[in-house]
């Protein structure tokens, strides 16, 4: 692999404190040196990038995306969804179980991690918590992290039982890993398709209510305490797409007793309330779904104070002829891998005033270390050479019929960005280069 030699950008890599103007050398896939400006002069690079006026930082990291393959490749597949992730800025993502079959087994998570299959980046997978995530017997733990599982869920829907939670939190404990919740309590939100209150009065459709996800992280967290006593092990929890404020506030309670919580907020839910619904939009239809406003604010004061791990976001392309239906039978989900950083930074540095460094944070150092990706999430010497390069002053409106995904389910079709990726770079390959500007 060649050198790659990146010039004069803003490197911000929280993992190591770095907030300043450095040249960056990556040689043989791994970042080689982080220098003051003009100390690399005369290193004779296959490719070098002028990087003035723009930020150079980790490759933004997700912990929560739908690659839909095996099984459901007329919405996605591994290539065109990690294409769109490149796009981006993203370098890591962990795909979740929910495919046709589920990822239960050995076989199929080796299957969809073979490096044949066309990722873009560097593809990780959560397989799942039970067999068939059905919610009752758990899946084979050990073996499934010997073949490089990263954690454990059954995303789509919660691990509802008691004991199986509390088994998996155990088996997940002794493997190292977290068990990834989707915190609803499905005896709640039987044939409901967004959120509960006045909204969903006016447009006749039965609502979730806030309960129902409170319920299921107050139940976890109630598990782990009762097997750091009994157990003498440390769980950790991470409460996937928090959306409400009464869940918000038990996992900082918990925080600051001390038990092992980390949880994700993806873009849609601290920047679109229930409102955008409008009239039946289904691309603004997804589990857990659009909040009031409250709920909102919520998600931003807990991004702020840092009660948020990361910023992941439950990427879930549909088809047009799924999403064009009636709002109650249309599935649940919007694509957001080429929308997040965007939306990161337009609502969250320049709407609230959050560091450009905590943004960086919440979607490279923090998401790649709730699933402890070695050498990744840092721009440290001898870290993989990940590297998002951004123009985090460029304004621009996305457009869906540019995107890479083969799905086209977006809420943000026309929206304001701020922030625009020039460059993202996986183990020392280009893998995206932005518009020239
Ligand atoms: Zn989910």
């Amino acid at each position: 692999m060649s050198d790659i030699l990146i010039l004069n950008g803003r490197v911000i890599d929280p993992a190591s404190g770095v907030d300043a103007v450095r040249d960056v050398l990556l040689r043989d896939g791994r970042v080689a040196a982080v220098e003051s400006p003009g100390a690399l002069k005369g290193i004779a690079a296959a490719e070098t990038i002028d990087a003035a006026g723009m930020v150079v930082a980790p490759g933004l990291t997700d912990v929560h995306v739908h690659l839909r393959e095996p099984g459901q490749t007329y919405k996605e597949t591994i290539a065109t969804g990690t294409a769109a992730a490149a796009a981006g800025g993203f370098t890591s993502v962990v795909a979740m179980p929910n495919t046709v079959p589920v990822n239960d087994s050995v076989a199929s998570l080796e299957w969809m991690l073979d490096t044949t299959r066309g990722s873009m980046i560097k593809m990780f997978a959560m397989p799942a918590a039970t067999v068939g995530s059905m919610g009752g017997e758990l899946t084979d733990f050990a073996a499934l992290c010997a073949a490089g599982a990263v954690g454990f869920t059954d995303d789509g829907k919660p691990v509802l039982e008691d004991h199986v939670m509390r088994a998996a939190l155990v088996a997940a404990a002794r493997a190292g890993v977290p068990v990834s919740q989707h915190a609803e309590d499905t005896r709640l939100t039987g044939g409901c398709s967004m959120n509960a209150g006045p909204m969903a009065f006016r447009l006749g459709l039965r609502g979730m209510t806030v309960e129902a996800e409170a319920r299921i992280v107050e139940r976890d967290i109630w598990l782990l305490r009762k097997i750091e006593k009994a157990e003498g092990l440390r769980p950790h929890l991470h409460v996937q797409h928090v959306s409400t404020a009464r869940a918000m506030d038990l996992i900082r309670e918990a925080k600051a007793q001390g038990l092992h919580v980390t949880c994700e907020v993806a873009p849609h839910h601290f920047a679109l309330t229930e409102e955008a619904i409008g009239d039946y939009d289904t691309c603004a239809k997804m589990n857990p779904p659009l909040r009031a406003e409250v709920d909102r604010a919520a998600m931003i004061t807990a991004l702020v104070d840092g009660t948020v791990d990361c910023i992941a976001t439950d990427h879930a392309p549909h088809a047009a002829h799924e999403k064009e239906q009636e709002f109650e039978r249309a599935p649940n989900g919007i694509t957001g891998l080429e929308t997040a950083l965007g939306l990161a930074l337009r609502i969250l540095h320049r709407g609230h005033r959050v560091p450009f460094s905590r943004v960086v944070q919440l979607m490279s150092a923090a998401p790649a270390g709730i699933v402890k990706l070695k050498g990744r999430g840092s721009l440290r010497v001898g870290s993989f050479a990940d590297v998002v390069i951004f123009d985090a002053t460029a304004e621009w409106n996305f457009d869906i019929t540019k995107t890479r995904s083969k799905s086209r389910n977006s809420p943000f079709d026309g929206a304001p960005m701020l922030g625009r990726v020039m460059a993202t770079i996986c183990e020392g390959r280009i893998v995206y280069r932005g518009p020239a500007s």
